[in-house]
């Protein structure tokens, strides 16, 4: 079931008021267009009617595709210490609770990131999984290791057999892409797979290019 609240904001650039819808938990089976309003940035985002200022509302969001057996649990902060905390309470929560017993061959994953949200969906929503991509995304970045720590490498779409990286750059500010085709994703899975990665999970986790490295590194879960 997808939860909301209503919220009254007061637009810290202009004073107005608006009211904002401000989604929980997101239930994909019982809302599609809430899904197709999140994939195009809609959702949990205050925009004002009155001076156009737009900002990600702080609320934590819940996004489950029982399908897909995917759950990410969502709580947006740049703030790495605030993150590990959250992170180390959601594991914490899901174990007390009981619930993790429940949620046996899901994908659990946890962001901060709203654009990081959005990307795993849409790698899973594609038939992938995001610790291949992850481990992808690093040999991308690793071939301009010089600029490495100045981009950031997301899954852009899946055509004709080939996935499309987008590179952004911030200091050069340009967008580079990336292709890479269906056949090397399947490798490299492979080969992780055969070094003990599961394409599931046995608690939350989150899936990162720190991640992508732990698994390079022989660790797997
Ligand atoms: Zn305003």
């Amino acid at each position: 079931m997808s939860i909301n609240s209503k919220q009254a904001i007061r637009c810290p650039e202009c004073g107005q008021m608006a009211d904002v819808t401000v989604w929980n938990s997101i239930t994909v089976k019982d809302s599609p267009d809430l899904k197709r309003d999140l994939l195009t940035g809609k959702v949990n985002i205050f925009h004002c009617s009155s001076c156009s200022h737009t900002a990600l509302m702080p609320n934590p969001m819940l996004y489950h595709d029982e399908e897909k057996k995917l759950m990410i649990s969502f709580s947006p902060t740049n703030d790495p210490v605030l993150k590990q905390k959250l992170f180390d309470n959601i594991k914490q929560t899901s174990k007390d609770s009981g619930e993790l017993k429940k949620l046996s061959g899901y994908n659990l994953r946890f962001v901060a990131d709203y654009n990081e949200l959005l990307e795993k969906i849409l790698i899973f929503d594609n038939g992938f999984n995001d610790k291949t991509i992850e481990v992808i995304k690093l040999m991308i970045l690793s071939q301009d290791i010089d600029k490495s720590d100045q981009r950031v490498c997301r899954f852009g779409k899946m055509e004709n057999g080939t996935i499309e990286f987008m590179i952004h750059d911030f200091i050069e500010n340009q967008i580079y892409t990336s292709s890479v085709p269906v056949e090397t994703y399947n490798t490299v899975e492979k080969s992780l797979i055969e070094s003990g990665m599961k394409l599931y999970s046995f608690d939350w986790e989150a899936v990162d290019g720190a991640y992508a490295t732990k698994l390079l590194n022989g660790f797997n879960n």
